[in-house]
């Protein structure tokens, strides 16, 4: 049987409608309108495509945005000064730096990211929020992964007790999830390049994460029959052709529920960046 294909266009409705929610309550028993500043360096195609989508979904929400566009020349000094008046800006409660950096700054990226206030970090990557993650205490924890549990919970997946598995260990993805599932009481294994016999620990997993970066890297064999498969890979493999980490033609044909690619956990972190956005906001009015 075929398994249960989990739509990220439906998760992310909802993920909207609840931000959309509590910004009006923000604006109506708070007097305050959620805001986002975003900042662009240089003039990446695929970048300024990701900037448009945010743009656009805050104005659908009635979450205020700016979009800072500086040029591809800036230095670290002037993009930290940026970053500084933002960070005092009362209008706005989130800060997003647009990823990849021009090269004469792209070795500064930690430093750049973590003078961003913790308060203000909606891509969650600042160490006070990553400390936070990992001790439980409430702060803002990075969209793809936050997006990842939010659809496992609102499909009803059972996490309590289950065996989950992730492949990648990234500090945007692979090594947030491990905490979230965590969190959920689920048994959680992390896998990377040096793990050997990937495939054994694979066929394990009730919950399996990709986070890889390699086209199709997840075959039929690697998967325990009814596992739920999430699939976090983006790979273009021809101009207008993008696929997951994971097979899912095969895959689908084992696993019990399996996002596609695209059309899945993609479409789910602009839409949990919305909601990093307000609850940043209720976090700064103590709400
Ligand atoms: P990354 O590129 O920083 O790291 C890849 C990870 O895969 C590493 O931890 C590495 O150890 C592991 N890995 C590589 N080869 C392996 C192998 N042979 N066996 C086991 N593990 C192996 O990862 P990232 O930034 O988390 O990105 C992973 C993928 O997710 C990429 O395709 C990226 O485009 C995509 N991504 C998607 C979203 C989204 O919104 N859907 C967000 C972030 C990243």
């Amino acid at each position: 049987m075929s398994a249960r294909i989990l739509e990220g266009k439906v998760f992310a409705q909802q993920f909207k409608e609840d931000a959309g929610r509590r910004a009006a309550i923000l604006r109506e028993k708070h007097g305050v309108t959620p805001g986002l500043a975003v900042i662009i360096v240089g003039s990446n195609p695929a970048s300024q495509v990701y900037v448009r989508n945010k743009h656009k979904s805050c104005e659908e929400l009635g979450i205020y945005s700016e979009v800072i566009e500086l040029p591809e020349e800036t230095t670290k000094g002037e993009l930290i000064a940026k970053i500084d008046e933002l960070n005092l800006n009362k209008r706005i409660h989130g800060i997003l730096v647009q990823l990849p950096l021009p090269q004469q700054i792209a070795d500064c990226e930690a430093e750049i990211l973590n003078r961003i206030d913790p308060a203000k970090d909606v891509d969650g990557f600042h160490p006070v929020n990553v400390g936070r993650l990992v001790t439980g205490e409430p702060g803002l924890v990075p969209c793809t992964p936050a997006g990842c549990i939010r659809m496992l919970e609102l499909a009803d997946i059972p996490m309590d007790g289950k065996k989950a598995v992730i492949i990648g260990r990234s500090n945007i993805v692979g090594k947030p999830m491990l905490h979230l599932l965590l969190a959920r009481n689920a048994t959680v294994t992390i896998c990377h390049s040096h793990t050997q016999d990937l495939a054994a620990v694979t066929k394990e997993a009730d919950i399996l994460v990709a986070a890889i970066g390699k086209p199709k890297f997840v075959t039929a064999d690697m998967v325990k029959p009814g596992a739920t498969i999430i699939d976090v890979g983006i790979n273009r493999i021809a101009p207008k052709k993008l696929v997951g980490d994971v097979d899912f033609e095969a895959v689908k044909e084992v696993a019990g529920a399996i996002t596609p690619v695209p059309g899945g956990v993609g479409l789910l972190t602009v839409a949990m960046l919305m909601q990093n956005v307000v609850k940043a906001a209720e976090l700064q009015v103590g709400k």
